[in-house]
């Protein structure tokens, strides 16, 4: 069944969404985060080959999970030591570029918009405190939702549905009114089923995306825009 559909159909009046890779998308600055790591490399190593930096840059781009994944990809394959005086400036420069890198998914903005005119509105995201309120504030999310929970505040992180229980708690709605939607199965959609809330995947773009298992969503969508069929067809 259509995602929007489904919210209608049950009922769903708060509306829940990740922010990594859901409302911003990380994917698409890890290549701009990633030479300038290796720009940093090529600084702190001195003397590298080209053609192996670039090797290394195209594995920490295939690499999955994301995140520490990408920088350990990339100083193994330069063989860096991970511990090294040297691999923490190179991991360092990788996060100091981040918040400039980011961008908003396509339409992020306009449909959170006009969700808002449907729903309660919430992000629940899992990050350090210091590392997820500045990417809210850069595109001033939390002025287009009602609810922001980030893990880092809270020490809880998905897939631990205390995490749900404390938006659910917050906005005063049961879960089975409650619904949602992230990129990953694993955090978002095993979490949200634990707290017995409705689970809509978007599925990464740019790398390969986490096994479904146990762990089935009650829709799928593409793009965010994928929510408004409910508010924009009567069918
Ligand atoms: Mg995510």
């Amino acid at each position: 069944m259509r995602a929007g559909r489904l919210l209608r159909e049950r009922g769903v009046t708060l509306l829940s969404l990740d922010l990594d890779d859901t409302l911003l998308d990380t994917d698409a600055a890890a290549e701009y985060r990633v030479q300038a790591a290796a720009q940093r490399a090529s600084e702190v190593l001195g003397g590298l080959d080209v053609a192996m930096v670039d090797q290394a840059l195209r594995a920490a781009m295939a690499a999955n999970p994301v995140t520490q994944g990408r920088m350990a990809q990339f100083l193994q394959t330069l063989g860096v030591e991970p511990q090294s005086n040297e691999a923490t400036a190179i991991r360092a420069q990788y996060n100091a570029v981040m918040l400039d890198a980011l961008v908003l998914m396509e339409g992020a903005e306009v449909t959170l918009s006009r969700l808002r005119e449907h729903y309660r509105l919430a992000i629940v995201t899992n990050g350090p405190t210091e590392m997820q309120w500045p990417k809210l504030r850069k595109f001033a999310l939390e002025g287009l939702v009602d609810h922001v929970v980030v893990s880092g505040d809270l020490g809880v992180h998905k897939p631990d549905p205390a995490i749900f229980r404390h938006l659910l708690t917050e906005a005063g709605v049961e879960a089975d009114s409650a619904a949602h939607v992230g990129d990953s199965i694993h955090s978002d959609i095993a979490g949200a089923l634990a707290a017995g809330m409705t689970a809509i995947w978007m599925p990464p773009h740019l790398r390969a995306h986490d096994e479904v298992g146990e762990h089935q969503p009650h829709a799928v969508i593409e793009t965010l825009a994928d929510l408004l069929d409910s508010v924009s067809d009567e069918g």
